[in-house]
């Protein structure tokens, strides 16, 4: 009888399900509500072993879920183009096998009884996981999801290590083992994964144990014994070589090719640095009991903050000489501020995905202040303000918190990303710093080891700091886009009155932002802040004296874009007198495009000196040494730089640029740059060569040592041509 009554109400449930699917709205006008928990992840463990000539994973799964608050006799986990051999209820010693449906995605399975709140139970899994044959789609981000990756796995192609590692974000780990892969899950895990006894391995957490096997493989035992999401699950095999760094107590390791564990420290060696500028800054201690980071081959994105197992693609290994020219410090300070946003605290859905990646991204920028300085962190979010402004048109852009969206992959775009940490930067901003860094705290340990959505910050900040902030979190949260601020300046009897107007497109709402301006006279610089609340605003500044330079949003933390009309002699004061690093960029780019103009000369004849290397590098191709003023101001400077610079962007910049003189006085210089150490001055110097002096490039290619003479290789066959 009751089990009747249970197939009867599963095939109305099924009857149900079927009319309101025909009734649906279309995919983008669908509301994407955070995963409903029935039952919750508790523990997971797992036995694995590879079939590296089928590409498959077999595993043995002890997953142990509790009822999350109504009873339940059913259990749905996810299980993508999976074999299921058996599932079993583990009673004591016994398995009891279950009834379950299994449609190669997920598996239903009926459980022995009703099992009720915080009742904990425990299935036993048998299944072969089978990645290659899944047909799934990814993300821009992850351009894959099939979960777990063999590279190289019949050892075919030469020079090529052969490496198993796994990729889970977005919901691909159910690609290799059975769970509810959801973000709002969390599970303790244990791994046992049997390789090759020339291999090492990697997983989240210790390794507990390792036992030798007598058929020359090994069992590698990692547990992680604080819950984490099934997303951030993750194991790589390979021939790796480990450079132990350590931080405090914990250790910090660094797994690479052996080819590039000499440079392991070069690449990796500020990590122990990072965790300890983001431990302190957030008063919350790295939460995990090792930080580890490794490089696989063919990663099918930049990088993944697996939960104390970082796995970066292999632009980042780099030799000492790659990294003259090129780090990958972003990403790495990225995915370890991960380790807070995202694993400790996680984005309760994809809706969420702010509360990991626009602080990850955040995390980039106060790391470039505290260590290169606020020029150096004023670049970066200079940076990913361009990168966002690309992505809009007329001010117009989708919010940032996303209730509707086509697919969770397009939420790992520049909203997510840049946008967010710049709306994050601009708040601690508004309230200060200390506040900022309070609330994050209380945020951070308020849901530790569970979720976050955008309202649980808001209300830390409310907590701490005393203030409503909803208006703040509604504005940029809940609603999309970004003011354009057209200004205009007129003079009036000892003062000058500001019009600011906000013409983004008129779907876009109007903000409200309070908007700081220095102006500049004769006798120094006052600062107002002004409230902006209206499409069109005017503000009355007096003044002592008249006005020489006006610098509208001087921190540049406005999320938006300002329009104001300048001269070139504003251009020539801002890049003296307020030479912030957008103010640079700006003059710089205005001068670039008016390279004739006398002024534009100056301003960039100066910014050879600039402190950022690129924009010096930037400035170098501005001048046109052609003309004989400009050549006369800058030549000597140019020349000194291409000799002595120790920035290779620079030492390359210019030699291309004397280059184009074609001044046998040059020649030299231009053909002993191919000896130069850095890669990028070689490639500068063979291309200036080609053009300039095009009878000595064979002889030139042959004196670049054998080592640049690999790297550079796609290079120089295309020069050799024609
Ligand atoms: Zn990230």
């Amino acid at each position: 009888m009751f089990k009747k009554v249970i197939y009867l109400s599963l095939s109305i449930s099924i009857l149900q399900i079927g009319i309101s699917e025909a009734q649906q709205l279309p995919i983008d006008q669908q509301y994407r509500a955070t995963p409903t928990k029935i039952n919750n992840l508790v523990h997971t463990k797992l036995d694995v072993r590879f079939d590296y000539t089928n590409q498959f994973l077999n595993g043995k799964e002890w997953i142990t879920l509790q009822p999350h608050f109504y009873p339940t006799d059913s259990l749905r986990l996810d299980a993508k183009g999976m074999d299921i051999k058996q599932v079993s209820l583990v009673n004591g010693q016994q398995l009891v096998p279950l009834k379950y449906s299994y449609d190669n995605n997920s598996l239903l399975i009926k459980l022995d009884r009703n099992y009720v709140a915080k009742e904990q139970y425990t299935v036993y899994l048998d299944y072969t996981a089978k990645p290659n044959l899944l047909k799934v789609q990814g993300s821009a981000a992850i351009n894959d999801a099939k979960g777990l990756y063999f590279i190289n796995p019949d050892e075919r192609a030469p020079n090529k290590p052969r490496q198993i590692w796994t990729q889970g974000e977005t919901e691909a780990s159910s690609a290799w083992f059975p769970t509810i892969d959801r973000p709002n899950q969390k599970t303790t895990a244990e791994i046992s994964m049997t390789v090759l006894d020339n291999y090492v391995s990697l997983s989240n957490g210790v390794l507990s144990k390792q036992q030798k096997n007598n058929d020359g493989t090994r069992t590698d035992t990692w547990t992680m014994d604080l819950p984490h999401a099934p997303y951030l699950f993750m194991m790589a095999v390979g021939d790796f070589k480990i450079y132990q760094d350590k931080y405090n107590n914990i250790p910090v390791d660094y797994y690479l090719e052996p080819k590039y564990a000499p440079y392991a420290k070069d690449i990796f060696g500020k990590t122990p640095a990072m965790m300890d500028f983001y431990s302190k800054t957030l008063g919350v201690p790295y939460p995990w009991n090792k930080y580890a980071q490794i490089v696989c081959r063919d990663y099918v994105s930049g990088a993944m903050e697996n939960t104390s197992a970082t796995l970066h693609g292999e632009h980042v290994q780099k030799t000492k000489r790659e990294l003259l020219d090129d780090n990958q410090e972003g990403t790495i300070a990225h995915e370890l501020f991960h380790q807070w946003f995202g694993d400790l605290v996680t984005a309760e859905s994809w809706s969420n995905l702010t509360m990991n990646e626009s602080f990850a991204t955040f995390g980039e920028v106060i790391w470039r202040e505290h260590d290169g300085g606020k020029d150096r962190g004023d670049k970066s979010r200079f940076e990913k303000l361009q990168s966002y402004l690309k992505s809009t048109k007329n001010g117009k852009s989708p919010t940032l918190a996303r209730y509707y969206y086509h697919d969770k992959e397009d939420m790992f775009d520049n909203i997510s990303y840049a946008k967010g940490s710049l709306i994050l930067y601009a708040l601690k901003e508004q309230m200060g710093d200390e506040a900022f860094y309070q609330s994050l705290k209380k945020y951070l340990t308020d849901n530790s080891f569970k979720t976050g959505e955008p309202q649980q910050l808001r209300l830390a900040m409310e907590e701490v700091t005393g203030k409503d902030w909803a208006p703040y979190f509604n504005q940029w949260y809940y609603q999309g886009g970004h003011p354009i601020l057209k200004i205009t300046t007129r003079n009036g009897e000892n003062s000058v009155i500001l019009n600011v107007a906000q013409i983004q497109d008129s779907t876009v709402q109007t903000f409200q932002l309070p908007l700081a301006v220095d102006i500049y006279t004769k006798n120094g610089k006052i600062r107002q802040t002004f409230q902006l609340n209206r499409r069109n605003a005017q503000f009355m500044i007096p003044l002592p004296a008249a006005v020489e330079f006006i610098d509208i949003d001087p921190e540049k933390t406005l999320v938006g874009q300002i329009q104001i009309d300048k001269s070139d002699a504003d251009y020539l004061y801002q890049y003296e007198h307020a030479p912030s690093f957008a103010n640079r960029v700006g003059a710089i780019a205005y001068a670039s495009k008016n390279p004739t103009n006398t002024i534009s000369q100056q301003i960039l004849t100066k910014a050879l000196a600039d402190t950022d290397a690129d924009l010096a590098a930037t400035a170098i191709q501005g001048l046109d040494l052609s003309n004989p003023a400009v050549r006369k101001s800058a030549e000597k400077t140019i020349l000194a730089l291409a000799e002595k610079s120790e920035a290779s962007v620079i030492r390359a910049s210019a030699i291309q640029k004397l280059a184009q003189t074609k001044d046998k006085k040059y020649k030299s210089l231009i053909l002993n740059a191919v000896t130069d150490k850095s890669y990028m001055v070689i490639a500068s110097s063979i291309m200036a060569i080609k053009s300039a002096y095009p009878d000595q490039l064979q002889q030139s290619l042959n004196r670049i040592d054998p080592d640049a003479t690999e790297y550079l290789k796609a290079l120089i066959t295309e020069l050799s041509k024609s």
